[in-house]
């Protein structure tokens, strides 16, 4: 018969690690991905509040910081009227002029100034600006209210001025009436956006049309000139809105902007990313720590389900490897089928085993016995003998070999000489018992193996035996004869010599003059017995 052997590379995984290492795998994946997505989208909507909120809050303080500009407006505007009447009343002035610095502390000083920009009267006195020019003619060239931007004032305050232009009855302009907020100090504008302070990182901060910062919670950066910046270009623009931008400090930063219309001005909420993202990462972590137990324990269960499934195949592939074992049969039906796959081939693996095993049988007998008698054979023979010097005290041999069969085959030919031997061998069945051994050792010689007996018992049945062949009438051939020779195996000794001894006894059997028994002396061997 022809094999095909395979000779592919045996892997090295198994089943139960592949198994297990896809589903972890898969399993973290998912996870991973999940996690992912819900990072991606936590974070955008942590950035997009952020973006709303500072984007509200710029137009908030904006629409406050126009309140405060318009009351200080109409404030002045209400002066206004009133020196209009009486212009040339320097008195008159200068108690307005106080009347509107100490109204409700909104102007750090107030000035009034006739139309050629010189200053006729001032409030708080001390600061002696009557008589003074006004620093920028723009308000009296401009001749409305007017918010200025930041500058610095006579006495080198940073400064806004806001004005109202003087206007007698028949319309002609008189000069202004102005108050200025100093920028470092406390003012009306300062005290509402330090109400506002925020949280978070966020902060608001002011800036004029010419980009001077004109609040920031941090007041070193007040009267600082800002650069191209993005968020401020938006807020100055005066439109309102939210974006995502790096600001001149080159921060990620997530700002709300809004106009201040009246002003020009522009407000700046703004946040870095850095907090948001922070805070994600606060969360990120949060969700971990609730994950990990979890994901510890669906390791767990994927870990035994993993071998659990894997198990019957792992088994059954194992069995695969000895399917010629004894125990084969039992150990296979053991296995669970839950699944189809297992099932079907735990049942391929059972036929293939039942095959395999009677196929076996049959060549193991086939391979033990001699065809033509049917008894053992002498590879048998040493196969039985093996364990019996383990365990039997005595072994009895008894030789047999045929008187002149010669003349048998010569006479009545081969196939009645073999018709003789089957009919010796049945004859040699007969007479002996389940428990001991009958070979055919040769063409027409024979050994009977009688367990556990002694030299007497032995030459009985050898006897016995004798006497059963001589006495039976073969057809065609009629009375054959047999000689025999009789040893006894003790337990430690030469097997070998024992089979020696009993063939010695047997040639002397034949030079006797056949169709008798010699055996040994119980104790002395070699001796005659009859
Ligand atoms: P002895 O009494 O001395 O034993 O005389 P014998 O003729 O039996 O002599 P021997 O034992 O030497 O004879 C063996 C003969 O047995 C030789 C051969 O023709 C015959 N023989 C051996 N094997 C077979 C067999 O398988 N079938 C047949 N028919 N004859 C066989
Ligand atoms: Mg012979
Ligand atoms: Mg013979």
């Amino acid at each position: 018969m022809e094999h095909r052997v395979i000779s592919q590379k045996k892997p090295r995984l198994n089943l139960r690690i592949v198994l297990i290492a896809f589903v972890l795998f898969s399993a973290a994946a998912t996870l991973a991905h999940t996690f992912w997505v819900m990072f991606q989208t936590q974070e955008q909507e942590l950035i997009e509040s952020a973006l709303e909120s500072n984007r509200t809050y710029a137009t908030r303080i904006a629409t406050a910081v126009e309140g405060v500009l318009s009351s200080d407006l109409d404030r002045l505007k209400y002066g206004s009227a009133v020196v209009s009447r009486n212009f040339h009343d320097r008195h008159l002035l200068a108690v307005e002029a106080r009347r509107l610095l100490e109204q409700d502390n909104s102007f750090n000083s107030v000035l009034v100034s006739d139309a050629t920009g010189t200053i006729v009267a001032s409030a708080p006195e001390r600061l002696q600006l009557n008589g003074q020019s006004l620093q920028s003619r723009e308000p009296l060239e401009r001749r409305e209210p007017m918010i200025s931007n930041a500058f610095h004032s006579i006495s080198g305050n940073l400064v806004v001025f806001v004005s109202q232009p003087i206007f007698d009855t028949n319309g002609q302009y008189l000069g202004l009436v102005g108050g200025t907020l100093r920028l470092e100090q406390q003012n009306t504008l300062r005290v509402l956006m330090d109400l506002n302070r925020r949280e978070n990182g966020a902060y608001v901060y002011l800036v004029d049309s010419q980009r001077r910062v004109l609040y920031h919670p941090d007041s070193q950066q007040i009267g600082r000139l800002i650069g191209r910046d993005r968020i401020v270009d938006a807020a100055l623009s005066q439109a309102n809105g939210s974006l995502e931008a790096v600001d001149r400090d080159g921060n990620e930063m997530l700002a709300g902007y809004a106009g201040i219309p009246s002003s020009h001005w522009g407000i700046v909420s703004q946040q870095p990313m850095a907090v948001v993202q922070g805070t994600l990462s606060v969360t990120a972590l949060k969700v971990a720590k609730g994950i990990v137990p979890l994901g510890l324990l669906g390791l767990l269960i994927i870990w035994w389900s993993g071998s659990k499934i894997s198990e019957p195949l792992s088994r059954l592939a194992d069995s695969a490897k000895r399917l010629d074992a004894p125990e084969s049969y039992e150990r296979i039906s053991a296995i669970p089928g839950d699944y189809l796959e297992s099932w079907q081939l735990r049942r391929a693996l059972l036929l293939s085993v039942s095959l395999l095993q009677e196929k076996i049988g049959r060549l193991n007998r086939q391979a033990q016995s001699d065809p033509l008698t049917g008894l053992a054979n002498r590879r048998a023979m040493q196969d039985t003998l093996a364990p019996w010097q383990e365990s039997k005290k005595t072994i009895a041999v008894i030789s047999v070999d045929i008187d002149h069969f010669k003349q048998v085959n010569d006479t009545f030919g081969h196939d009645v000489g073999d018709e003789t031997l089957k009919a010796v061998a049945e004859l040699m069945k007969q007479n002996s018992r389940p428990t001991d051994l009958l070979c055919r050792v040769g063409g027409e010689e024979f050994v009977l193996l009688i367990p556990n007996s002694s030299i007497s018992a032995a030459v009985d049945i050898a006897e016995r035996l004798r006497l059963s062949i001589a006495s039976t009438a073969l057809e065609a051939v009629g009375h054959i004869t047999v000689s025999l020779g009789v040893a006894l195996w003790r337990s430690g000794s030469s097997m070998d010599d024992a089979f020696h001894r009993a063939d010695q006894l047997l040639y002397r059997a034949k030079q006797q003059g056949r169709n008798q028994v010699v055996a040994e002396q119980e104790s002395r061997p070699l001796e005659l017995v009859s």
